[in-house]
C-alpha cells in the first residue's frame, strides 16, 4: 500500500539537487503496520487531549512542564489547526454577512 509521502508531501524533489530520501516519486510504501511509524505519538496525543481539559503530565503549571512536552504540544496544535483550516477554510475568518 502506498500513501502520499509525509516528508515531501508528494513532491519528491525539494529542489533540482535535493531529492526526498523517504519515497519514490512522492509515494511512500507502507510495508508493515502503520502503528510502527506512529507508536510514540499515541501517548503524546493522549497527553495533548488531557491538556485541552487542563490536565498536565507533570505537577505544577505550564512552565513547570518538560521542554519536550511544550514543543510537542506546540507542534500538535499547529498541525491540528492546519488540518481544521484545510477541512473548514471559513473557520476563524469572522465574516458576518448582512
Ligand atoms: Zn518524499
Amino acid at each position: 500500500m502506498s500513501i502520499l509521502c509525509p516528508e515531501c508531501n508528494g513532491h519528491a524533489l525539494f529542489d533540482e539537487s535535493d531529492r526526498c530520501k523517504h519515497c519514490t516519486d512522492g509515494k511512500f510504501d507502507l510495508t508493515g503496520c502503520p502503528g510502527m511509524y506512529v507508536s510514540g505519538y499515541g501517548v503524546l496525543c493522549s497527553l495533548s487531549n488531557a491538556y485541552e481539559f487542563g490536565i498536565l503530565p507533570d505537577s505544577g503549571g505550564y512552565m513547570d512542564q518538560a521542554a519536550w512536552f511544550i514543543h510537542a504540544l506546540e507542534y500538535l496544535t499547529f498541525e491540528k489547526n492546519k488540518a481544521v483550516k484545510k477541512e473548514r477554510p471559513d473557520v476563524g475568518k469572522g465574516r458576518i454577512q448582512a
